[in-house]
């Protein structure tokens, strides 16, 4: 698994090598470790992660042993179509190494050096006896947020919060291609009204904490990539908070994401019907409607 070099490039060149300093790890990890892995994801059924409940009280205390993948979608598309096992959600730290050594299993030795949770070397550091494991990483961030996104959907969302909070404290924009056109409300609002077009358009509404969202940003920067030079145009709305109600009323969402083409010859848009958010899906919605 490799970044995207131009992606990479695009970052260090508009905010240099160490960003994540200044605003947050979330847009480096999602450039250089999750879209990486969503690629490589597309192509399974199921993957088995290492995650273990006592590695980080903020965010995986409630793991569970095996689970519907709240972040990434399999080779089938859609939201449930990857299953994701984590068979030592249960073991601690210490019967984990307890097995290593009984085992002499080798290591890697900084684990001897004070590193314990071991991610990116700008990223990580050595703690002390007594420190927790994950105060070793993204020290300068808050405990709540150290998810570089693999597993982001330990994070609590509106979705899964029990008081309904919203957390945004990780969230990063989603939908960052070079082809799509962010609409502004103003923009969609007369974008919408209008009775014909230049183009059609493809427009995502989106959230960017959405998990659904997330996990279909890579298949829709694919489609906008392909779709360029042609005669369709593709966009997206931040259709969340107190844009919302606008949405729903006026662009049929009901929930987040919600796909929609605007034909060049009629006034009102047709709504995607799948849960299939691949390339491959949208392209042949597309010409359908053509
Ligand atoms: S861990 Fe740090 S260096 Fe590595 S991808 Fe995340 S922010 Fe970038």
């Amino acid at each position: 698994m490799f970044p995207d070099a131009s992606e990479v490039e695009a970052l260090v060149r508009s905010k240099g090598m160490f960003s994540f300093y200044e605003d947050g790890h979330q847009e480096c990890c999602r450039i250089r470790k999750v879209r990486p892995l969503r690629r490589a994801l597309k192509g399974l059924k199921a993957w088995i992660t290492g995650q273990r409940r006592d590695q980080s009280p903020g965010t995986r205390s409630n793991i569970p042993i095996v689970q519907i993948d709240p972040s990434f979608e399999g080779m089938d598309g859609g939201p449930g179509s990857l299953i994701k096992w984590n068979p030592v959600a249960n073991v601690t730290g210490t019967d984990i190494w307890s097995f290593l050594r009984t085992m002499n299993v080798p290591v890697n030795v900084l684990h001897s050096q004070g590193y314990i949770s071991i991610g990116c070397e700008p990223c990580t550091r050595a703690v002390l006896p007594g420190m927790h494991e994950r105060e070793g990483r993204w020290w300068w961030e808050d405990a709540k947020a150290k998810e570089c996104g693999l597993h982001k959907g330990n994070i609590e969302t509106a979705e899964t919060s029990n008081n309904g909070a919203q957390n945004t404290a990780s969230v990063s924009e989603l939908f960052l291609s070079k082809d799509i056109k962010a609409f502004s409300r103003a923009e969609i609002e007369e974008f919408a009204n209008l009775e014909k077009r230049e183009n059609s358009w493809i427009v995502v509404l989106y959230a960017p904490w959405c998990p659904y969202c997330q996990a279909m940003e890579a298949s829709f920067n694919e489609l906008a990539e392909k779709l360029g030079g042609t005669n369709v145009k593709v966009g997206k709305f931040n259709a969340d908070k107190e844009n919302k109600p606008y949405a729903m009323a006026e662009l049929q969402m009901k929930s987040f994401p919600t796909i929609l083409f605007f034909s060049k010859n009629l006034r009102n848009p047709i709504k995607y019907p799948s849960e299939q958010r691949d390339v491959d899906s949208f392209l042949a919605f597309i010409r359908a409607l053509q």
